[in-house]
């Protein structure tokens, strides 16, 4: 566990981590218990909206991590993306600010009411995986530069 929060440096993903493995994050599943105006439910495909429902198991992003899988030639498995890889810093890393940006997809599409489809997140994953590979540049971390790098460009050949 300790993984998703040590091997990350930025505070904002450490943070989602955190909240993320301790059932905290935002949800449609925990939100809409008390906000009517969101849906327990995913808009998507109307199974419960739970965290791990909206980063890992919706039809809207299944596919984006099973690209992933065979990019890296590893499957990654749920309790992967929840707990983390041993030994693993910038695997940790990628696996981490992709969930990030599929659950930031998820607060835009629920605070604006807007249906988002694949490609639309995919855009949304692959300029936040350019912007954090010049900061890693920047930062002097060149192998999550370049792993972030590669998989933007790899996962997200079309424009
Ligand atoms: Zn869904």
């Amino acid at each position: 566990m300790k993984h998703k929060v040590v091997d990350i440096k930025e505070n904002k993903i450490r943070e989602f981590n955190y909240k993320f493995l301790n059932k905290i994050g935002g949800c449609g599943y925990l939100v809409g218990k008390w906000n009517s105006n969101i849906s327990v439910d995913c808009e998507i495909c109307g199974k419960p909206d739970t965290q791990l429902h909206i980063l890992f198991q919706c039809p809207l992003v299944s596919d984006i991590w099973n690209e992933l899988s065979t990019i890296i030639q590893s499957n990654i498995s749920e309790s992967e993306i929840v707990f983390g890889i041993k030994d693993n810093r910038p695997l940790n890393n990628l696996i981490s600010q992709i969930a990030y940006s599929i659950h930031k997809c998820w607060i835009i599409r629920t605070n604006e009411k807007i249906k988002y489809n694949e490609f639309q997140v995919r855009s949304v994953i692959k300029s936040d995986l350019l912007y954090k590979s010049k900061v890693f540049h920047l930062l002097k971390e060149n192998q999550l530069k370049d792993i972030f790098q590669n998989v933007s460009v790899i996962l997200f050949p079309h424009r």
